[in-house]
């Protein structure tokens, strides 16, 4: 599978996001964001954590899984964040982290 998803550093996201994963239908353009604020305090868990929870994400979008049930954090959600190694792959996480067309990004 040939998969490419744009990962973008950003200072732009509020501090209690570290990571981001957007879908804009008309484009079919599907991208991450990252926190770069949380970047220096938390390489690891950026690392080891973030980063395959976003990119579940991102597979999730790139079948055409767009279930806003328990925030995108479905059991298939969970399976493919697990396959990419994610030490934390929680489904009941307290925070929204995808976002489909809307076009305020990060508040
Ligand atoms: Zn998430």
């Amino acid at each position: 599978m040939n998969f490419i998803v744009p990962l973008i550093i950003t200072d732009q996201m509020k501090s209690s996001l570290f990571g981001m994963t957007t879908y804009e239908t008309k484009s079919n353009q599907i991208t991450i964001y990252l926190n770069k604020k949380r970047f220096k305090e938390s390489l690891d868990y950026m690392i080891d954590d973030v980063i395959p929870h976003e990119y579940a994400h991102a597979i999730m979008f790139k079948f055409g899984e767009f279930s806003n049930k328990n925030a995108g954090h479905t059991l298939q959600w969970q399976k493919v964040c697990r396959s990419l190694e994610g030490l934390r792959c929680d489904r009941f996480v307290n925070h929204k982290d995808i976002l489909i067309d809307k076009t305020k990004l990060f508040y």
